[in-house]
């Protein structure tokens, strides 16, 4: 059996290779707008970060999703995205827990 490869994607804040189902992939639709894609099939230009606030907030403060986003986001965009990686962050944990279980079948 041929090992399965995993894709590996850069946390955007602290340039981490990581699986990409560890990370939340960040958005920017063709229309300009930013959101948080826990699905991975949005379309547009995307950004990955660690599942972490920290690294949320390092993203922040070295405006790592604007040049990864290849757009200036703005304070509130920012916030917006604060306030939906708090919530996302237990379903993320819960399904990643969830996909490793799934694995060791
Ligand atoms: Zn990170």
């Amino acid at each position: 059996m041929k090992p399965r490869k995993i894709p590996l994607r850069k946390c955007v804040a602290c340039q981490q290779m990581m699986p990409k189902k560890s990370l939340i992939r960040v958005v920017r639709s063709p229309e300009g707008e930013v959101s948080i894609d826990l699905t991975g099939k949005k379309s547009g230009r995307g950004a990955y970060l660690c599942g972490q606030v920290a690294c949320f907030k390092l993203a922040h403060k070295n405006r790592a999703l604007d040049r990864a986003l290849k757009a200036p986001v703005g304070p509130e965009v920012y916030e917006q995205l604060a306030r939906d990686f708090l919530a996302v962050e237990e379903e993320f944990i819960s399904s990643r827990d969830r996909d490793e279980e799934d694995g060791d079948e």
